[in-house]
Protein backbone atom coordinates (compact mmCIF):
# COMPACT_ATOMS: atom_id res chain seq x y z
CA UNK A 1 0.00 0.00 0.00
CA UNK A 2 1.10 3.23 -1.16
CA UNK A 3 0.97 6.35 1.56
CA UNK A 4 3.30 8.68 0.00
CA UNK A 5 2.53 12.70 0.81
CA UNK A 6 2.60 14.84 -2.12
CA UNK A 7 3.22 18.72 -2.15
CA UNK A 8 1.71 21.00 -4.46
CA UNK A 9 2.78 24.40 -4.79
CA UNK A 10 -0.45 26.63 -5.64
CA UNK A 11 -3.86 25.92 -4.15
CA UNK A 12 -5.92 26.59 -6.93
CA UNK A 13 -8.61 24.34 -8.66
CA UNK A 14 -5.73 21.99 -10.58
CA UNK A 15 -4.52 21.82 -7.06
CA UNK A 16 -8.04 20.88 -5.62
CA UNK A 17 -8.67 18.02 -8.72
CA UNK A 18 -5.18 16.54 -8.21
CA UNK A 19 -5.91 16.09 -4.49
CA UNK A 20 -9.05 14.86 -5.02
CA UNK A 21 -7.72 12.23 -7.49
CA UNK A 22 -4.98 11.28 -5.53
CA UNK A 23 -7.04 9.96 -2.39
CA UNK A 24 -8.48 6.56 -3.80
CA UNK A 25 -5.06 5.53 -4.00
CA UNK A 26 -4.14 6.72 -0.53
CA UNK A 27 -2.00 9.34 -1.06
CA UNK A 28 -2.09 12.46 1.10
CA UNK A 29 -1.64 16.20 0.36
CA UNK A 30 -0.17 18.77 1.09
CA UNK A 31 -0.81 22.62 -0.67
CA UNK A 32 1.33 25.60 -0.34
CA UNK A 33 -0.30 28.63 -1.21
CA UNK A 34 0.19 32.59 -0.22
CA UNK A 35 -3.04 33.35 -0.34
CA UNK A 36 -6.13 32.18 2.69
CA UNK A 37 -8.60 31.85 0.23
CA UNK A 38 -7.27 28.70 -1.37
CA UNK A 39 -9.70 26.61 -3.16
CA UNK A 40 -7.53 23.50 -2.88
CA UNK A 41 -7.19 24.17 0.91
CA UNK A 42 -10.52 22.51 1.60
CA UNK A 43 -9.44 19.14 0.32
CA UNK A 44 -5.40 19.34 1.44
CA UNK A 45 -3.24 20.41 4.31
CA UNK A 46 -2.97 24.11 3.83
CA UNK A 47 0.97 25.72 4.45
CA UNK A 48 0.21 29.61 3.87
CA UNK A 49 3.56 31.23 3.28
CA UNK A 50 5.47 33.40 0.15
CA UNK A 51 7.00 31.59 -2.46
CA UNK A 52 10.63 33.22 -0.93
CA UNK A 53 9.76 33.05 2.53
CA UNK A 54 12.56 29.86 2.26
CA UNK A 55 11.66 29.04 6.26
CA UNK A 56 8.33 28.02 5.25
CA UNK A 57 9.30 26.84 2.09
CA UNK A 58 11.99 24.28 4.19
CA UNK A 59 9.23 23.11 6.82
CA UNK A 60 6.55 22.62 3.68
CA UNK A 61 9.24 20.01 2.07
CA UNK A 62 9.64 17.94 5.66
CA UNK A 63 8.25 14.95 5.07
CA UNK A 64 6.80 15.23 1.85
CA UNK A 65 8.28 11.85 -0.66
CA UNK A 66 7.41 14.46 -3.82
CA UNK A 67 6.52 17.99 -4.87
CA UNK A 68 4.41 19.09 -7.59
CA UNK A 69 2.91 22.13 -9.09
CA UNK A 70 -0.34 23.46 -10.53
CA UNK A 71 0.90 26.58 -12.36
CA UNK A 72 3.95 27.70 -14.76
CA UNK A 73 4.19 30.79 -12.79
CA UNK A 74 6.01 29.44 -9.88
CA UNK A 75 9.50 31.32 -9.26
CA UNK A 76 12.11 29.01 -10.56
CA UNK A 77 13.83 29.39 -7.34
CA UNK A 78 11.73 28.24 -5.57
CA UNK A 79 11.49 24.98 -7.33
CA UNK A 80 15.00 25.13 -7.49
CA UNK A 81 15.71 25.49 -3.31
CA UNK A 82 13.11 23.15 -2.84
CA UNK A 83 14.69 20.48 -5.19
CA UNK A 84 17.59 20.57 -2.88
CA UNK A 85 15.01 18.40 -0.30
CA UNK A 86 12.43 16.64 -2.04
CA UNK A 87 12.27 15.35 -5.48
CA UNK A 88 10.35 18.37 -7.53
CA UNK A 89 8.11 17.19 -10.73
CA UNK A 90 8.17 18.30 -13.75
CA UNK A 91 11.64 19.17 -13.57
CA UNK A 92 12.35 22.98 -12.64
CA UNK A 93 13.92 22.87 -16.13
CA UNK A 94 10.54 22.34 -17.67
CA UNK A 95 9.60 25.64 -15.88
CA UNK A 96 12.36 27.05 -17.04
CA UNK A 97 11.34 26.49 -20.69
CA UNK A 98 7.85 27.27 -20.42
CA UNK A 99 8.10 30.30 -18.37
CA UNK A 100 9.79 32.43 -21.28
CA UNK A 101 8.10 32.41 -24.56
CA UNK A 102 11.43 33.08 -26.33
CA UNK A 103 13.03 30.30 -24.35
CA UNK A 104 9.78 28.23 -25.00
CA UNK A 105 9.94 28.80 -29.01
CA UNK A 106 13.93 28.73 -29.30
CA UNK A 107 13.11 24.96 -27.88
CA UNK A 108 10.80 24.54 -30.33
CA UNK A 109 12.96 25.11 -32.76
CA UNK A 110 16.10 23.23 -31.66
CA UNK A 111 13.56 19.68 -31.12
CA UNK A 112 12.39 20.19 -34.82
CA UNK A 113 8.57 21.32 -33.57
CA UNK A 114 6.68 23.60 -36.02
CA UNK A 115 5.72 27.08 -34.50
CA UNK A 116 5.33 30.55 -35.45
CA UNK A 117 8.27 32.67 -36.97
CA UNK A 118 9.33 34.81 -34.21
CA UNK A 119 11.46 37.34 -32.67
CA UNK A 120 12.69 39.22 -29.62
CA UNK A 121 11.51 42.76 -28.85
CA UNK A 122 11.83 45.04 -26.32
CA UNK A 123 12.63 48.53 -27.93
CA UNK A 124 10.62 50.50 -30.60
CA UNK A 125 13.72 49.88 -33.18
CA UNK A 126 13.57 46.28 -32.90
CA UNK A 127 9.83 46.31 -33.03
CA UNK A 128 10.49 47.72 -36.05
CA UNK A 129 12.95 45.19 -37.69
CA UNK A 130 11.22 42.22 -36.50
CA UNK A 131 8.09 43.58 -38.48
CA UNK A 132 9.87 43.76 -41.65
CA UNK A 133 11.39 40.46 -41.50
CA UNK A 134 7.66 38.54 -39.98
CA UNK A 135 5.43 40.82 -41.96
CA UNK A 136 1.66 41.88 -40.84
CA UNK A 137 -0.57 40.64 -39.24
CA UNK A 138 1.11 39.57 -36.53
CA UNK A 139 0.73 39.44 -32.70
CA UNK A 140 2.45 40.46 -30.13
CA UNK A 141 3.02 39.38 -26.36
CA UNK A 142 5.08 39.64 -23.26
CA UNK A 143 7.31 37.23 -22.63
CA UNK A 144 6.38 36.10 -19.61
CA UNK A 145 3.68 36.04 -17.35
CA UNK A 146 0.95 36.25 -19.96
CA UNK A 147 -2.26 33.63 -20.32
CA UNK A 148 -5.48 33.59 -20.98
CA UNK A 149 -4.40 35.85 -24.35
CA UNK A 150 -3.20 38.44 -21.26
CA UNK A 151 -0.48 40.84 -22.55
CA UNK A 152 -1.08 40.04 -26.51
CA UNK A 153 -1.71 42.65 -28.78
CA UNK A 154 -2.78 41.53 -32.82
CA UNK A 155 -0.96 44.20 -34.73
CA UNK A 156 -2.96 44.04 -38.60
CA UNK A 157 -1.38 47.65 -40.17
CA UNK A 158 1.48 50.20 -40.19
CA UNK A 159 -0.80 52.24 -37.52
CA UNK A 160 -1.00 49.40 -35.07
CA UNK A 161 2.77 48.46 -35.08
CA UNK A 162 3.43 52.50 -34.47
CA UNK A 163 0.83 52.42 -31.72
CA UNK A 164 2.34 49.55 -30.25
CA UNK A 165 5.87 51.36 -30.26
CA UNK A 166 4.96 53.66 -28.38
CA UNK A 167 3.97 52.05 -25.82
CA UNK A 168 7.11 49.91 -25.25
CA UNK A 169 8.73 50.36 -22.07
CA UNK A 170 11.76 48.05 -21.47
CA UNK A 171 9.07 44.94 -21.37
CA UNK A 172 10.46 41.88 -23.30
CA UNK A 173 8.33 41.02 -25.92
CA UNK A 174 7.78 38.37 -28.47
CA UNK A 175 6.79 39.18 -31.82
CA UNK A 176 5.13 36.28 -33.96
CA UNK A 177 3.79 35.38 -37.40
CA UNK A 178 0.08 35.74 -37.09
CA UNK A 179 -1.13 32.50 -38.19
CA UNK A 180 -4.47 32.03 -40.08
CA UNK A 181 -5.04 28.46 -38.28
CA UNK A 182 -8.54 26.54 -39.31
CA UNK A 183 -8.39 25.29 -35.64
CA UNK A 184 -6.87 24.58 -31.93
CA UNK A 185 -5.72 21.66 -30.60
CA UNK A 186 -3.87 20.36 -27.63
CA UNK A 187 -2.64 17.19 -26.76
CA UNK A 188 -1.98 15.53 -23.22
CA UNK A 189 1.15 13.60 -21.93
CA UNK A 190 2.49 12.17 -19.39
CA UNK A 191 5.57 10.64 -18.67
CA UNK A 192 6.19 8.25 -15.34
CA UNK A 193 9.34 8.10 -13.81
CA UNK A 194 10.56 5.34 -15.42
CA UNK A 195 10.17 7.21 -18.75
CA UNK A 196 6.97 5.36 -19.90
CA UNK A 197 4.89 7.75 -21.97
CA UNK A 198 0.94 7.97 -22.51
CA UNK A 199 -1.18 10.24 -24.60
CA UNK A 200 -4.67 11.32 -24.39
CA UNK A 201 -6.27 11.66 -27.68
CA UNK A 202 -6.19 15.31 -29.71
CA UNK A 203 -8.38 17.93 -28.15
CA UNK A 204 -10.37 20.83 -30.08
CA UNK A 205 -10.35 24.11 -28.26
CA UNK A 206 -12.61 27.09 -28.52
CA UNK A 207 -12.23 30.45 -26.27
CA UNK A 208 -14.11 33.41 -26.02
CA UNK A 209 -12.16 36.92 -24.75
CA UNK A 210 -9.13 34.82 -24.83
CA UNK A 211 -10.17 32.20 -21.61
CA UNK A 212 -10.49 28.53 -23.17
CA UNK A 213 -15.07 28.04 -22.94
CA UNK A 214 -15.66 24.37 -24.74
CA UNK A 215 -13.33 21.32 -25.27
CA UNK A 216 -14.01 18.49 -27.80
CA UNK A 217 -12.25 14.97 -27.14
CA UNK A 218 -11.44 13.22 -29.05
CA UNK A 219 -11.45 16.61 -31.82
CA UNK A 220 -13.86 15.39 -34.81
CA UNK A 221 -12.12 14.35 -37.95
CA UNK A 222 -8.44 13.82 -36.81
CA UNK A 223 -5.95 11.18 -39.22
CA UNK A 224 -3.97 8.61 -37.22
CA UNK A 225 -0.91 10.13 -38.66
CA UNK A 226 -2.22 13.67 -36.80
CA UNK A 227 -2.00 12.14 -33.86
CA UNK A 228 1.02 10.25 -34.15
CA UNK A 229 2.92 13.95 -35.35
CA UNK A 230 1.63 15.24 -31.89
CA UNK A 231 2.46 12.24 -30.02
CA UNK A 232 6.26 12.81 -31.76
CA UNK A 233 6.59 16.14 -30.99
CA UNK A 234 5.85 15.24 -27.60
CA UNK A 235 7.71 12.60 -26.98
CA UNK A 236 11.21 14.21 -28.13
CA UNK A 237 9.78 17.53 -25.86
CA UNK A 238 9.48 15.12 -22.91
CA UNK A 239 12.34 13.43 -23.14
CA UNK A 240 14.74 16.26 -23.68
CA UNK A 241 13.23 17.48 -20.30
CA UNK A 242 13.93 14.34 -18.65
CA UNK A 243 9.85 15.23 -18.03
CA UNK A 244 7.78 13.17 -15.04
CA UNK A 245 4.44 14.17 -14.90
CA UNK A 246 1.28 15.54 -17.52
CA UNK A 247 2.64 18.18 -20.00
CA UNK A 248 0.06 19.98 -22.16
CA UNK A 249 1.06 21.43 -25.17
CA UNK A 250 -1.26 23.37 -27.85
CA UNK A 251 -1.12 23.84 -31.35
CA UNK A 252 -2.50 25.35 -34.44
CA UNK A 253 -3.83 23.38 -37.22
CA UNK A 254 -3.41 24.86 -40.62
CA UNK A 255 -3.34 22.65 -43.67
CA UNK A 256 -3.30 19.53 -42.08
CA UNK A 257 -0.10 20.85 -40.09
CA UNK A 258 -0.08 20.93 -36.48
CA UNK A 259 2.16 24.14 -34.94
CA UNK A 260 2.76 24.72 -31.57
CA UNK A 261 1.72 27.51 -29.64
CA UNK A 262 3.14 27.12 -26.18
CA UNK A 263 3.69 24.44 -23.30
CA UNK A 264 2.22 24.15 -20.15
CA UNK A 265 4.03 22.06 -17.45
CA UNK A 266 0.79 20.88 -15.86
CA UNK A 267 -2.64 19.49 -16.00
CA UNK A 268 -4.40 21.02 -18.29
CA UNK A 269 -8.10 22.86 -18.76
CA UNK A 270 -8.51 20.82 -21.93
CA UNK A 271 -8.00 18.05 -19.90
CA UNK A 272 -11.00 18.12 -17.62
CA UNK A 273 -13.00 16.04 -19.87
CA UNK A 274 -10.64 13.10 -18.47
CA UNK A 275 -12.66 13.41 -14.93
CA UNK A 276 -15.88 11.81 -16.50
CA UNK A 277 -14.87 10.01 -20.07
CA UNK A 278 -13.91 6.45 -19.00
CA UNK A 279 -10.57 6.78 -18.78
CA UNK A 280 -7.94 7.72 -15.82
CA UNK A 281 -7.97 11.23 -15.58
CA UNK A 282 -5.16 13.91 -15.84
CA UNK A 283 -5.09 14.47 -12.23
CA UNK A 284 -4.86 10.82 -11.42
CA UNK A 285 -2.23 10.20 -14.08
CA UNK A 286 -0.10 13.12 -13.00
CA UNK A 287 0.02 11.66 -9.52
CA UNK A 288 0.63 8.28 -10.49
CA UNK A 289 3.49 9.68 -12.27
CA UNK A 290 4.68 12.11 -9.83
CA UNK A 291 4.42 9.05 -7.16
CA UNK A 292 6.43 6.88 -8.82
CA UNK A 293 3.08 4.87 -9.79
CA UNK A 294 2.32 2.65 -13.38
CA UNK A 295 0.50 5.09 -15.48
CA UNK A 296 -3.19 4.64 -16.63
CA UNK A 297 -5.04 4.13 -19.57
CA UNK A 298 -5.98 7.15 -21.57
CA UNK A 299 -8.34 5.83 -24.05
CA UNK A 300 -12.18 8.00 -23.46
CA UNK A 301 -15.08 5.39 -23.89
CA UNK A 302 -17.06 7.58 -25.44
CA UNK A 303 -17.44 11.35 -27.09
CA UNK A 304 -16.16 13.60 -24.23
CA UNK A 305 -17.12 17.70 -24.11
CA UNK A 306 -15.73 20.12 -21.45
CA UNK A 307 -17.77 23.44 -20.87
CA UNK A 308 -15.73 26.29 -18.44
CA UNK A 309 -18.21 28.03 -15.92
CA UNK A 310 -17.04 31.72 -16.03
CA UNK A 311 -18.00 34.34 -13.92
CA UNK A 312 -21.62 33.03 -13.20
CA UNK A 313 -23.12 29.46 -11.90
CA UNK A 314 -25.46 27.77 -14.18
CA UNK A 315 -29.31 26.66 -12.73
CA UNK A 316 -27.49 23.65 -10.79
CA UNK A 317 -30.46 21.54 -10.87
CA UNK A 318 -31.33 22.14 -14.43
CA UNK A 319 -27.48 20.83 -15.11
CA UNK A 320 -27.35 18.42 -12.59
CA UNK A 321 -30.76 16.71 -14.43
CA UNK A 322 -28.73 16.76 -17.81
CA UNK A 323 -28.43 12.97 -18.96
CA UNK A 324 -24.41 12.62 -19.51
CA UNK A 325 -23.86 15.95 -17.76
CA UNK A 326 -21.14 16.14 -14.61
CA UNK A 327 -21.39 18.84 -12.55
CA UNK A 328 -17.42 20.54 -10.96
CA UNK A 329 -17.62 23.08 -9.02
CA UNK A 330 -14.84 24.80 -7.47
CA UNK A 331 -16.29 26.00 -4.45
CA UNK A 332 -14.71 29.72 -5.78
CA UNK A 333 -16.50 33.15 -5.24
CA UNK A 334 -18.66 33.95 -8.35
CA UNK A 335 -16.40 36.79 -10.07
CA UNK A 336 -16.27 38.17 -13.76
CA UNK A 337 -13.71 36.34 -16.19
CA UNK A 338 -12.81 34.13 -12.93
CA UNK A 339 -12.80 29.99 -13.72
CA UNK A 340 -15.53 28.60 -11.01
CA UNK A 341 -16.01 25.19 -12.29
CA UNK A 342 -16.73 23.07 -15.19
CA UNK A 343 -19.35 20.66 -16.56
CA UNK A 344 -18.51 17.24 -18.78
CA UNK A 345 -20.47 15.92 -20.97
CA UNK A 346 -20.25 12.19 -22.23
CA UNK A 347 -21.98 10.57 -25.12
CA UNK A 348 -21.71 7.27 -26.98
CA UNK A 349 -21.30 9.15 -30.72
CA UNK A 350 -20.03 12.44 -32.03
CA UNK A 351 -23.81 13.13 -33.14
CA UNK A 352 -25.22 12.63 -29.41
CA UNK A 353 -22.51 15.11 -28.28
CA UNK A 354 -23.46 17.82 -30.31
CA UNK A 355 -26.90 16.99 -29.42
CA UNK A 356 -25.75 17.55 -25.71
CA UNK A 357 -23.72 20.39 -26.26
CA UNK A 358 -27.10 22.09 -27.94
CA UNK A 359 -28.76 21.16 -24.55
CA UNK A 360 -26.42 22.41 -22.35
CA UNK A 361 -26.25 25.73 -24.59
CA UNK A 362 -30.03 26.11 -23.50
CA UNK A 363 -29.16 26.56 -20.24
CA UNK A 364 -25.84 28.23 -20.99
CA UNK A 365 -24.34 30.39 -24.27
CA UNK A 366 -21.47 27.77 -24.53
CA UNK A 367 -19.71 29.25 -27.46
P1 LIG B 1 -1.54 32.30 -25.98
O1 LIG B 1 -1.55 33.19 -24.78
O2 LIG B 1 -0.22 32.22 -26.67
O3 LIG B 1 -2.12 30.94 -25.67
O4 LIG B 1 -2.58 32.94 -27.04
C1 LIG B 1 -3.96 33.06 -26.75
C2 LIG B 1 -4.76 32.88 -28.02
O5 LIG B 1 -4.39 33.87 -29.00
C3 LIG B 1 -4.51 31.54 -28.72
O6 LIG B 1 -5.33 30.54 -28.16
C4 LIG B 1 -4.89 31.88 -30.15
O7 LIG B 1 -6.29 31.86 -30.33
C5 LIG B 1 -4.40 33.31 -30.31
N1 LIG B 1 -3.01 33.34 -30.84
C6 LIG B 1 -1.88 33.31 -30.13
N2 LIG B 1 -0.79 33.31 -30.92
C7 LIG B 1 -1.24 33.36 -32.19
C8 LIG B 1 -0.60 33.37 -33.48
N3 LIG B 1 0.74 33.37 -33.60
N4 LIG B 1 -1.41 33.38 -34.56
C9 LIG B 1 -2.75 33.40 -34.46
N5 LIG B 1 -3.41 33.40 -33.27
C10 LIG B 1 -2.67 33.38 -32.14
Amino acid sequence: MTTATIGILGGGQLGRMLALSGYPLAIRFRIYEPSLEACAGIVAEHRVGAYDDWEELQRFAGGLDAITYEFENVPLETARFLERYVPVFPPSAALEAAQDRIAEKQNFVRLGIPTPDFAAVTTPEELGAAVTHIGLPSVLKTCRMGYDGKGQFVLRTPDDVQNAASQMDGTPYILERFIPFERELSLIAVRGRDGACVFYPLTENYHREGILRLSLCPAPNITRSLQSKAEDYLRVLLASLDYVGVLTVEFFEQDGHLIANEMAPRVHNSGHWTMNAGCVSQFENHVRAVAGLSLGSTTPRGFAAMVNLIGTLPDISAVLSLEGAFLHLYGKEPKTGRKIGHINLCADTPAQRTELVERLNDLIAVK
